[in-house]
Formats: structure tokens, C-alpha cells, sequence
């Protein structure tokens, strides 16, 4: 068995999509191409990996496609937790074909293997009578009504700014990672393993029977939930800014280095991290040292070794 040290890793949306990008398969191939190298690097130096990833673009197009076939074909469209299902499958296995290709570059001899996995929340969860999570397009207020008569469980929330409406759900914590057992034994055998993508489908189990439900997972705290389960050593989300700062944007803002979880939420309690991107993040990087983790980081894609190294990042510890 593989005994060397286990790191979950959370990728961003700048790993599959970047600005400017239109969304096309050829783009995110290509993104998820370059990606593959620094992942690469770590497997390279012994470590073991499991990869989580974020799909809200991706999962607000597959919505589209199925709405467009039904519109324009009859096609029946999708449920959400279907939606998520077809993304976790797509963008698992962009990462497979590129990391798998650079490893055998690279004369490496270990595989990738995806992991639809579904994740369970709490039916109670105070998410579900408050949905807050915006997805899909954007939809004018005729087009919007003509969507709630169908579906009268829908809710809508009106961007004022952006002019339009848009369909909200509700964003409930991870629980427990459904398929954990099967990603740890999966780990253990040598694999590098692409689990939870999109932050899992989300699923309640009620009287011994698990059904999925129209709510989106923070992929962050869903990413902590599975390192937490399957004992990682260490987990890193790596995004598009190079770490977690005090008074982001403002003249005086200030990129934190090293911060135990105690200091973090008090940053957290003091509205530092903006609510629907940096504060999921150092939420997920505090519950992971709650939990008895030794070191959750938080760091820029194309650092992911300085930042395993100690040089480059926002170090969570105990
Ligand atoms: P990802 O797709 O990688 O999950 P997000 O866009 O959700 O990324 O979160 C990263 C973004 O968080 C950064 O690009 C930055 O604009 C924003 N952000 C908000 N608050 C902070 C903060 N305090 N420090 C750093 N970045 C912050
Ligand atoms: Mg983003």
C-alpha cells in the first residue's frame, strides 16, 4: 500500500475556463492541458493526489443544452443533479486524458480514474428554505414567469445591476462524501483519483433511500469534507489570486502568510472574504484544521509547488 503523502487539491474555475474564453470543449482541453503540468509536478515528486474541481460554467451550459433541446427538439430536459452528473463526467475525463498524457510523458507509471460522486446533505439544512445560489441564464421577467408556471418550485431573484432574473437554489453544506470508501481504496492502490467534481451531486437520504436534489455544493467546503473523510495530510485550493488577503482590493490590503484557524475566522467574523468566492475557501481551510488536519493552503494554480514548499501561498495550521 501507498504510504507517502496524500494531498486533496481543489481546482478553480481559471483551470478550466480563463477571461476571454468563450467555453468551448477545444479551450477547456486546452486549459486543463496546462493545468495537468503542475499537477504533474507534484505526483512527479511523490506525493499522492486527489483532484476536486469547480463546474459553474459548465454546469449553467449543460442547463442550457437541455433547455434548448426541449425547446427546440422535444428532448426532455435534465434535472440538476443529472446536470452535474454529465459535468463531474466530462471535465473527469479531460483531467484523466491530460494528466494521465503528461505522466506517460514524463515516464511516470500511475492512473487517473474518476469518481462520480454524489454527496449527502441534511434535508433539514436551513439552505433549502433560503436558496441563495444563482444559476443559468439570465432571463427577462415574461420569460420568467413563463418557466415558474411550469415549474411553481422554481425560485427567482431579480439582478437588478445586471437587469434580469435568474433562477436561485439552495447551497446546503456537505455532509458526508457518499463514495468515500471506494476513493480512499482507490488512493491506497495508486491511483490519482478526480472525485466530487462541482462539489458532488447533492443527495438526501430519507428512510434508507438516497434521491438527488436541485441544490448546488460549494466545492471548497465539499473538497474539505472529502480530505477530511479519506485522512488527506494536507489539502490546497488553488485559484486565481495568490492567497487570502485582509482588506482585498482597498490601498491597505494585505495577503496573509501563515494564520492559525483561530485567527482566520476571526478575519472570516470580520468580513474580509467575499462571500460567494474567498470565504467559502478559508471556511473550507478552517474546518480542515478543525477536523485535525495539518495544513490547508490556499494559493495561485501555477504555485502549486512553492506553495506545497512553504513559498508561496496563505498557510492554514493548527
Ligand atoms: P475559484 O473559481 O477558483 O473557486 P473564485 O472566483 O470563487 O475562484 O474565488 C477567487 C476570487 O476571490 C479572487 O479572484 C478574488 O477576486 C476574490 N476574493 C474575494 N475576497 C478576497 C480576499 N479577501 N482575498 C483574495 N481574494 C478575494
Ligand atoms: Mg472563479
Amino acid at each position: 500500500m501507498d504510504r507517502s503523502e496524500l494531498i486533496v487539491v481543489a481546482l478553480g474555475g481559471n483551470a478550466l475556463l480563463r477571461r476571454g474564453d468563450k467555453g468551448s470543449f477545444e479551450e477547456q482541453y486546452r486549459n486543463v492541458g496546462d493545468a495537468a503540468k503542475y499537477l504533474a509536478d507534484i505526483v512527479e515528486a511523490g506525493h499522492r493526489l486527489v483532484i476536486t474541481h469547480g463546474n459553474g460554467p459548465q454546469v449553467g451550459a449543460t442547463l442550457l443544452r437541455h433547455d434548448a433541446g426541449q425547446k427546440l427538439h422535444s428532448i426532455p430536459a435534465f434535472p440538476m443533479d443529472a446536470c452535474g452528473a454529465e459535468t463531474q463526467g466530462f471535465i473527469g475525463y479531460i483531467i484523466q486524458q491530460n494528466l494521465r498524457n503528461e505522466l506517460k510523458r514524463r515516464g511516470i507509471d500511475k492512473y487517473v480514474i474518476t469518481v462520480v460522486t454524489r454527496v449527502i446533505v441534511d434535508k433539514n439544512d436551513p439552505a433549502f428554505s433560503n436558496p441563495t445560489k444563482p444559476i443559468g441564464p439570465f432571463y427577462t421577467k415574461e420569460e420568467m414567469e413563463k418557466i415558474k408556471a411550469e415549474h411553481p418550485e422554481y425560485v427567482f431573484v431579480e439582478d437588478k445591476a445586471r437587469g434580469g432574473w435568474r433562477r436561485v437554489v439552495p447551497s446546503p453544506d456537505p455532509k458526508i462524501i457518499a463514495e468515500r470508501h471506494a476513493i480512499r481504496k482507490l488512493v491506497d492502490e495508486g491511483f490519482i483519483v478526480v472525485a466530487s467534481g462541482g462539489g458532488g451531486i447533492p443527495i438526501v437520504e430519507e428512510n434508507g433511500r438516497a434521491y438527488g436534489v436541485e441544490a448546488v455544493i460549494d466545492k471548497d467546503l465539499a473538497g474539505e469534507k472529502l480530505a477530511e473523510l479519506i485522512g488527506a495530510d494536507r489539502f490546497i485550493i488553488l485559484t486565481d489570486v495568490d492567497g487570502a488577503y485582509l482588506n482585498y482590493g482597498k490601498p491597505d490590503q494585505k495577503k496573509l502568510e501563515k494564520v492559525s484557524a483561530a485567527e482566520a475566522r476571526r478575519y472570516l467574523e470580520q468580513g474580509h472574504f467575499g462571500s460567494g468566492s474567498m470565504l467559502p475557501k478559508v471556511l473550507a481551510c478552517i474546518r480542515f484544521i478543525e477536523a485535525g488536519g495539518k495544513e490547508a493552503v490556499i494559493a495561485e494554480l501555477s504555485q502549486f509547488k512553492e506553495a506545497l514548499a512553504g513559498s508561496a501561498g496563505t498557510h492554514f495550521t493548527p
